[in-house]
């Protein structure tokens, strides 16, 4: 079979790579972050796969598909069909729930469709998302929102002053005109002056004609109060504006489980319909491995087919280790790893051949043990006769690789290029970064910090907390383990922070700020830059900046020009007058230590510590970013390029102000390489030092094995979780310890 041959790569940092990758097999791509293995596989690999595959199709089906840009490569040749699984959350609404994303909600409705007491109709309106299906009050969310007057309006103002706090309502706003101009208020009058009858008619009016309003009123307007009117044009529809201003509107309204349903999204009708005395919302309710009790115990004569059918889904969901979801949760609730999950279990009985999986970074979110589980899954994807692709750190993960390609030496421009390919075994003997992690004995932390005070969680008892009480030791390295969905997240990241509001919580969410902040601007360093260049050129600062008169005209100072493609998302292409840096060509004739502004802009962090080692302030960031693992990060790179790991890295940089803080990190390895995980456990023992608490969930054990003390939440996940199974230090863990984290970290010592 021929292998997929891929000529004169150059994405980002490749180095006109020409390799060739073994079909039917698992190739494991390695190497320090920043080395190129996203560019290779998913900017280069994965979008061409998928871009020869949108030319075949129609034009219809090519705006629905997800595409990845056209890579900077030669040729490649032999590709499948591609299916890329990534650790984009699933997202969605409300209406998307695990039962909806997984389609075992679509046999659960044709399950109780043919065996549900009394018969209530076809398998379509056990949808919440049917007209027949939904509860008629909340319309099938199981919530219903009511808008808060407190939040909504200010009353220590007036109509001109903005007293009613939502877009549109603003003093010149066209919804604001529909009260200022309606002839029934003092415009000026402060709201908390309002007569009975003005409130009345403020906020709750019907429609009707107003008898005396003001010239600018139109004359088939029709007036209506503030809460009817958001309720008719925002809540009640799946608007448009609803969506774009959700933000907003959250602010402005309380949710509450609905008042006819109850949370169960379903009309009365739907809801007399019980199998075994439960209805489809009590089903969808139950943790996956609860449900599986229950239907296999439902006897149905003549409907084997469905039931064996709903008992497969149901297992693949509990073998990649989610048996403690319920088919109700929302899917935008779900972690990155969880979501990648669940796009998997699509997959597990395709029996279609000859595809080209591609995952990133699978392990995710995984104690060692979910991780076997998962080994297994890709194996038997493999053994089916496809090919996969995977992007990794884990060990245990890279073990499974037939092929291994492993990218370096270094980052940025010092990577690029592939510098072992052969067997895992053969890994072990290279001598690149990847390869001297693995042959290197591993050791856990034998002099742990000690300690005298403790943060002390009471009474934990939110989702599956089972009402425990655990102490945290201040100023040391605490790290929590536990299977995925054991509870570590809601101890750590909710309860602790509810019950100690000193707590500074520093997650992967995006940073938000428009297409032009960077790496710079975000830790708020570029007028320094700035000023060193017109210091030494005697010209205005204003020309170094983008957002000012240094911008390139013709892509305003973006770098990209933007093409508008009819039937697919847009495409960023570099701009042609610029070439990428977003300058006006005559700014780039200004330097500054024989650099341009563009120039600097390319640097790397490493290499900025170098360029900028006698500037106190930014050597100082610099190198904190260096310690932290990102040196290969170029200084004008866009912050929406950074993955979750470099966000919650850099948040980590900039948010330890205050001394003494008690810092509660998530997964913070995340995309980490083993060599640039030991920056980071050098970067945490300076903070410590400094009079820092850390918090740290991990499943990472090399940073398992460093811990001072370790919360080990388990048993199991959802119902058989929420318990706390260990606390000591790691010496105890091994020595006392049967719970799944103390036996791999007894496997990784060895
Ligand atoms: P890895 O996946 O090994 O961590 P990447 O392929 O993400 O490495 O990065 C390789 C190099 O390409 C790095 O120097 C990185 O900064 C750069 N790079 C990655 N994404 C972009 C992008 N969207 N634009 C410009 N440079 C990028
Ligand atoms: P871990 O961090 O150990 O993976 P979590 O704390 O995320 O575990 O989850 C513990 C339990 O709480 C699981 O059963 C999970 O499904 C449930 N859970 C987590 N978040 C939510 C939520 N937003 N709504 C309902 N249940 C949740
Ligand atoms: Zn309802
Ligand atoms: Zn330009």
């Amino acid at each position: 079979m021929n292998p997929i041959k891929i000529t004169g790569a150059r994405q980002h940092n490749l180095k006109n790579l020409t390799l060739e990758i073994p079909r039917n097999t698992i190739t494991v791509f390695t190497g320090v972050s920043g080395s190129g293995k996203s560019s290779l596989v998913f900017r280069t690999i994965g979008a061409e796969a998928q871009r020869q595959m949108s030319e075949m199709q129609h034009s219809f089906v090519r705006s629905r598909m997800e595409h990845l840009g056209v890579p900077d490569v030669d040729s490649i040749e032999h590709l499948n069909v591609p299916v890329i699984i990534n650790q984009k959350r699933l997202g969605g609404t409300v209406r998307s729930t695990v039962g909806t994303a997984t389609d075992i909600y679509t046999s659960l409705r044709l399950l109780f469709s043919r065996v549900g007491k009394p018969f209530v109709g076809y398998a379509n309106i056990f949808s919440f998302n049917h007209p027949q299906g939904m509860c008629p009050v909340c319309g099938g969310i199981g919530q219903t929102r009511q808008i808060d007057i407190n939040r909504l309006i200010d009353t220590t103002k007036s109509l001109n002053e903005g007293a009613i706090l939502f877009p549109t309502f603003q003093p010149g706003g066209y919804r604001w005109l529909r009260y200022a101009a309606s002839g029934y208020f003092d415009n000026d009058k402060k709201l908390a002056d309002y007569t009975e009858e003005e409130w009345q008619i403020l906020l709750h009016a019907e429609e009707h004609v107003p008898p005396n309003p003001s010239p600018q009123w139109g004359k088939t307007v029709r007036y209506t109060g503030i809460i009817p009117r958001l309720e008719r044009d925002i809540l009640k529809k799946d608007s448009k504006e609803l969506r774009l201003r959700e933000k907003e509107i959250s602010r402005i309204v309380k949710e509450q489980s609905c008042p006819t349903c109850h949370g169960k999204r379903l009309n009365e009708k739907v809801l007399s319909c019980k199998i075994a005395g439960r209805d489809i919302a009590d089903c969808a309710a139950m943790p996956v491995d609860e449900l599986l009790t229950f239907i296999r115990s439902v006897q149905a004569p003549g409907y084997e087919t469905i039931i064996a059918e709903l008992v497969k889904k149901l297992q693949h969901m509990i073998t990649i280790g989610l048996g403690y979801l319920t088919l109700d949760r929302v899917t935008p609730t779900l972690s990155g790893g969880e979501s990648q999950r669940i796009k998997m279990v699509r997959h597990l009985d395709s029996s279609l051949e000859n595809l080209l999986y591609i995952f990133d970074e699978p392990s995710i979110g995984l104690h060692p043990k979910d991780l076997d589980n998962i080994s297994r899954i890709i194996q038997k994807i493999r053994d089916k006769g496809n090919t996969v692709l995977l992007v990794e750190h884990d060990p245990d993960l890279i073990r499974i690789a037939d092929h291994v390609m492993d990218m370096g030496p270094g980052s940025g421009t010092h990577g690029g290029e592939i510098i072992y390919q052969g067997t895992f075994d053969g890994l072990r003997t290279s001598t690149g970064k990847t390869g001297r992690y693995f042959a290197r004995h591993k050791t856990y932390n034998q002099h742990p910090r000690t300690f005298t005070e403790t943060l002390t969680i009471r009474n934990a008892r939110m989702h599956n907390l089972q009402n425990i009480t655990v102490k945290v030791p201040r100023h040391v390295l605490t790290v929590v383990t536990g299977v995925a969905g054991s509870g570590k997240s809601t101890l750590i990241s909710e309860v602790l922070p509810q019950q100690h509001p000193e707590i500074t919580l520093i997650d992967q969410s995006g940073i938000a700020g428009h297409s032009k902040s960077n790496l710079l601007t975000y830790l708020g360093i570029s007028d320094i830059i700035r000023n060193l260049f017109a210091h030494a050129n005697g010209v205005s600062n204003k020309l170094f900046s983008r957002n000012s008169e240094g911008a390139c005209l013709n892509c305003k100072g973006l770098g990209v020009e933007k093409i508008d493609l009819a039937f697919m998302d847009d495409i960023e292409m570099p701009c042609e007058v610029c070439g990428g840096s977003g300058f006006r060509p005559e700014v780039l004739t200004y330097r500054y230590r024989h650099q341009s502004i563009a120039d600097v802009m390319d640097l790397t962090v490493e290499e900025a510590v170098v360029f900028f080692a006698e500037q106190q302030e930014l050597h100082r960031h610099f190198t904190m970013l260096h310690d932290l693992g990102m040196g290969y990060l170029t200084l004008g790179q866009r912050l929406d390029t950074f993955s979750g790991g470099e966000l919650q890295r850099l948040k980590l940089s900039t948010q330890l102000k205050g001394e003494h803080a008690v810092v509660v990190l998530d997964e913070p390895s995340t995309g980490l390489h083993p060599a640039d995980t030991e920056k980071l456990l050098a970067l945490f023992n300076k903070l410590i030092a400094a009079g820092h608490t850390l918090i740290v969930i991990e499943h990472n054990l090399d940073i398992i094995a460093c811990a001072d003390w370790i919360i080990d939440m388990g048993p199991g996940a959802g119902k058989d979780g929420g318990q706390l199974t260990f606390e000591g230090t790691v010496a105890n863990l091994l020595q006392h310890s049967d719970t799944a984290t103390a036996t791999y970290l007894r496997k990784y010592l060895v």
